[in-house]
């Protein structure tokens, strides 16, 4: 048998998870979002970023490795995202010039 306790309670069961349905996509976006808004520019300085000559200007590059003309922009580990930075598969969660360049630059065909 029922009671009105029995009820009070499936029906603030059933809201609550009602709230979760709703709750879960609303933060798994918002947490996509700042995680993208997060991403930090590469460190011209970190240890990664001084193995592989990485210069957030190609202009600025003196090494035996480099070719002309090359840069991130036009390197097949780059994502172009239409601006001045964007992600390259070589620093993952970080961004690096467009303009940029290092050793593992690998020309687009
Ligand atoms: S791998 Fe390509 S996109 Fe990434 S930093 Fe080097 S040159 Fe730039």
């Amino acid at each position: 048998m029922k009671t009105l306790n029995d009820n009070v309670s499936r029906r603030r069961f059933l809201q609550f998870g009602a709230y979760g349905l709703v709750a879960v996509p609303v933060v798994g976006a918002l947490g996509w979002a700042t995680a993208a808004q997060a991403a930090t520019k590469v460190d011209e300085n970190s240890d990664t970023a001084q193995a592989l000559a990485y210069r957030h200007d190609a202009a600025t590059v003196d090494h035996p490795a480099f070719v002309e003309g090359s840069n991130c922009a036009n390197c097949l580990l780059y994502t172009d995202t239409g601006g001045d930075w964007g992600p390259c598969a070589v620093f993952p969660g970080q961004q690096v010039a467009a303009k940029g360049w290092c050793t593992a630059w690998v020309a687009r065909s």
